[in-house]
């Protein structure tokens, strides 16, 4: 018999919440609601916390994921922390965020910086991308998007061996994030469509292979919407991630999709 391969992928990003104490209990409390072996789980708390986090975590199939990383390899940054610095802590690391972008003025070169940092350092990348709302309404999310990859992957396929095969690409419409709105399913389906296209001409061997997640107030009550689109492979969850049952019903409904996907792969 095949094994059952993970077919979904919730990723959850605590951002500034939790102490190290706090972050180990959430932990391992969410783990255990959420033991599926068809979807894989990883969780992005703090820095501070990675270390009680990946102890907390032991023996489970849950990863543990780094928020950020420093562009640079090494060297005269006040509080920086490099991506060598993650390695035996974290084996995923989103890059790009949103509020990242918005809050330390990253560009996509720097953030491209970042992919090549992680490549290095053999963390699996989780870029970030999405557009403003007034880029929506003027019809320009797609433009966006596309300008996003291009300026960052740019950067990254620059680096020995190209772009990472194992990148992951969360599509996080900026005016979705924390609000409460969400895009409609149809809309975030047509934006994998684009990132893949996108990846594929900046040289990504696999684009169909890659993962593409969606992300932007994603709850137990919406997640399914996203999940009945074939071209989305997860998502990334903020808010809902802090909350065990909000964890658990998301990765219920994941467990499905993983599910249905496992057994079309297999027919
Ligand atoms: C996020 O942090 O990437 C995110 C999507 O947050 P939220 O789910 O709270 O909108």
């Amino acid at each position: 018999m095949m094994p059952l391969v993970p077919t979904v992928l919730i990723v959850a990003n605590w951002k500034m919440n939790t102490t190290p104490g706090d972050a180990a209990q959430l932990a391992r409390a969410i783990a255990d609601a959420t033991d599926e072996p068809l979807v894989k789980r990883v969780i992005c708390p703090p820095y501070v916390s990675l270390a009680t986090v990946g102890q907390a975590l032991a023996g489970t199939a849950v990863d543990v994921g780094g928020q950020d990383v420093h562009a640079e390899v090494s060297g005269a940054y006040t509080g920086g922390t490099s991506a060598e610095m993650l390695v035996g802590l974290a084996s995923w690391c989103i890059v790009g965020h949103s509020e990242r972008r918005r809050d330390q003025a990253e560009s996509d070169e720097l953030i491209g910086r970042k992919l090549l940092r992680c490549r290095e350092a053999g963390l699996v990348p989780i870029l970030c991308v999405g557009e403003r709302l007034a880029e929506r309404e003027q019809g320009r999310a797609e433009e966006t998007v596309r300008n996003q990859l291009e300026g960052s992957l740019g950067v990254a396929a620059s680096g020995a061996g190209g772009l990472d095969p194992r990148l992951v690409v969360a599509y996080e419409p900026v005016w979705a994030i924390g609000t409460g709105r969400t895009a409609r399913g149809v809309d975030a389906a047509a934006m994998a469509d684009a990132i893949r296209d996108s990846c594929a001409g900046l040289g990504l061997t696999d684009p169909a292979g890659m993962s593409v997640l969606y992300g932007g107030s994603v709850t137990s009550s919406s997640i399914g919407e996203f999940l009945a689109e074939p071209g989305i492979d997860g998502a990334l969850v903020g808010g809902a991630s802090l909350k065990v049952e909000e964890m658990a019903a998301i990765v219920a409904r994941a467990a499905l999709t993983g599910q249905a996907r496992s057994e079309a792969a297999r027919t």
